[in-house]
């Protein structure tokens, strides 16, 4: 798998192009804003844009999605419903994060935990782990060994639980279960800052470890 890594928006967010190396088909995973940027990206590549994928329904994840969506013909897949919220509350979250105005939209299709989503050769598989929103997932691609974790987990941290519907208890069961449980040498992409490793994390990570809360 193919990553390449844009920061978009104020926030510095991860939006990710990745594409599966024989077939060349590509998805862009999280575009947060600064379309032109990942649209240039995207054709300096020479990528085939499949769909666009969300972790969650936070504007710094999905403000260029339908603006992108449009412009390459592809729907928009993900978060999982319980971030209809979020996604309702668009205009909400533009003022509360002082962006520029921003409609509401939602996805094309819903995910679940289980859910296969299938980019050429790839299989990036969804994991649901609520916590810093209710309906946050990750995918994770096994054939690369690389997970897309959003704002679940960061090098060193994890994502905010001060958000409604944000619970910390809920973060920490989902990162032991959904993420601690791959193997120590799986990527880990997050939404903001550098890439970790799950094994990384395990040993180093305070908010896991016990060290806080
Ligand atoms: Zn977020
Ligand atoms: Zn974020």
């Amino acid at each position: 798998m193919k990553v390449l890594t844009i920061p978009v928006t104020p926030f510095a967010q991860n939006c990710r192009v990745i594409a599966c190396d024989e077939t060349g088909k590509a998805a862009i995973v999280d575009p947060g804003g600064d379309a032109e940027k990942i649209i240039a990206l995207v054709k300096q590549h020479n990528l085939s844009i499949e769909f666009i994928l969300l972790t969650h329904g936070h504007l710094d994840h999905v403000g260029a999605s339908k603006l992108l969506a449009k412009e390459f013909g592809v729907e928009i897949i993900g978060p999982h419903a319980e971030d209809k919220f979020w996604l309702d509350g668009l205009p909400m979250q533009a003022q509360m994060f002082g962006f520029a105005p921003h409609d509401a939209f939602l996805p094309h299709r819903w995910l679940d935990e289980g859910d296969v989503v299938a980019l050429g050769k790839l299989q990036l598989q969804v994991r649901h782990c609520p916590g810093h929103t209710p309906g946050h997932v990750v995918f994770y691609e096994p054939a690369s060994a690389t997970v897309l974790v959003g704002d679940v987990l960061f090098k060193g941290s994890v994502g905010r639980t001060d958000f409604p519907k944000g619970d910390a208890s809920q973060l920490k069961h989902a990162i032991n279960t959904k993420l601690f449980t791959l193997d120590d040498e799986t990527k880990v992409m997050s939404g903001h800052g550098e890439d970790t490793t799950i094994g990384y994390e395990k040993r180093n990570n305070p908010f896991m470890s016990g060290r806080f809360g």
